[in-house]
């Protein structure tokens, strides 16, 4: 593994079980028990209904393109490299939305609905960051 330069998600007790779960292949997502919200970034009450009572669940990692952009040039310094990149909010099955990059595809066929599905990229020993490549179509 290189040396990881590019900015690092900060890990709170909250945000530990999610990358702790990236880290062992699991999308994790919270659901509260109270009112049925799915919620996405882990929260401690539900944005709903104002209930702690949240359970933790694992998504099938599935979900379509709901918008993106594609980075070419003027990246900040520490994606300068990275370019092009894709950058994408994903509208996931269980009904959360995640931002992360597109990755393994041509960037000149991304549109908007298409199905994707997570991979994981450990960027150092603590963190797993869960990123999108294009699936095909369910048959
Ligand atoms: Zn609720």
């Amino acid at each position: 593994m290189t040396e990881y330069t590019k900015p690092l998600p900060l890990i709170t007790d909250l945000s530990r079980v999610f990358y702790d779960g990236c880290k062992e292949r699991k999308l994790l997502y919270q659901q509260c028990r109270e009112c049925g919200e799915v919620i996405f970034f882990p929260k401690k009450i539900c944005s709903n209904c104002m209930s702690r009572d949240l359970e933790w669940k694992q998504s099938q990692g599935r979900g379509k393109i709901h918008s993106f952009t594609v980075t070419y040039s003027y990246a900040p310094p520490e994606f300068a490299k990275d370019t092009p990149y894709a950058l994408s909010i994903i509208a996931m099955d269980e009904g959360f939305y995640i931002m992360s990059n597109i990755v393994d595809c041509d960037f000149d066929k991304l549109v908007c609905d298409l199905p994707v599905e997570v991979v994981f990229q450990p960027v150092t020993p603590d963190i797993t960051l869960p990123k999108f490549r294009p699936r095909p179509p369910a048959r």
